[in-house]
């Protein structure tokens, strides 16, 4: 039997209405009926089974059963801060960065990228971390922000005990991170790179410059790339 499907909702008690975006996935997509058992997130790393109560055309009603505590959630706090990218290319980053077990997403706008943030882009990428989680059996979904700037997507990660700049410019090897341990916060250009002075004031923050090998990668495979080579260093994998 197939895994019961999951539903992110607020406050979870002994009963619990499944409404809006999500109540329509269960119902009309997923075609759920009373009697089917779901689990159900609050997006506190608990897991709760549910079986749905009754169902009527705008909510379902669902009872509580159990609850257990995810074991899918990483250990470590890890940050991506990613320049905006073009067409949905920010979209896959998200995707990708929520499956690979990233606490937390900030996509900054900068002068060497040529995009901006519409009306429901946030909402659109919230979206997608969320069904990112869901398909994952993640326990939470990673919180997105939007930067106006280089500089507050960099203020953001201060706390963060190691501050890797993904830098094109950088000699192979340079920046060695084969082992972290904490708070991690990694940043990646957008397609048009960073400059020498975004690389300085980085630096002036705290970051660290690294290199991700002798090719210049396209900016959606640097974060990838790079968050996968982090969390393995962090143990994560493991
Ligand atoms: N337009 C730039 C490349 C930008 S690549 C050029 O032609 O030089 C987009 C981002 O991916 C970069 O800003 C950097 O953060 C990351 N990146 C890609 N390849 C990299 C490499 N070999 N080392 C470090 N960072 C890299």
């Amino acid at each position: 039997m197939a895994a019961p499907k999951r539903f992110f909702v607020q406050d979870i008690g002994e009963e619990v209405v499944l409404s809006g975006e999500e109540f329509r996935h269960a119902s009309q997509v997923l075609r759920l009926k009373t009697g089917d058992e779901v689990t159900l997130l609050d997006g506190s790393g608990a897991e709760y089974s549910a079986v749905i109560a009754a169902c009527s055309k705008r909510e379902m009603l669902l009872n509580v059963l159990n609850k257990t505590v995810s074991d899918k959630e990483p250990e470590t706090e890890v940050t991506l801060l990613f320049g905006a990218l073009k067409g949905d290319k920010s979209e896959l980053v998200v995707q990708k960065a929520v499956e690979l077990g990233v606490f937390r997403v900030g996509i900054f706008l900068s002068r060497f990228c040529s995009v901006s943030f519409g009306e429901n882009k946030l909402e659109r990428l919230e979206r997608v971390a969320r069904e990112a989680a869901k398909q994952c059996l993640r326990a939470r979904v990673p919180e997105i922000t939007l930067y106006p700037d280089l500089d507050s997507a960099l203020s953001s990660a201060q706390t963060c005990k190691n501050k890797l700049f993904a830098c094109e410019f950088l000699k192979t090897g340079e920046g060695d991170f084969t082992s972290l341990e904490g708070a991690t916060a990694l940043v990646v250009g957008s397609e048009g790179g960073f400059s020498r002075e975004e690389f300085e004031r980085a630096k002036e923050l705290g970051f660290t410059g690294v290199s991700l090998g002798k090719r210049i990668l396209r900016a959606e495979t640097a974060s990838i790339a790079l968050l996968s080579v982090a969390m393995h260093a962090l143990g994560e994998w493991r």
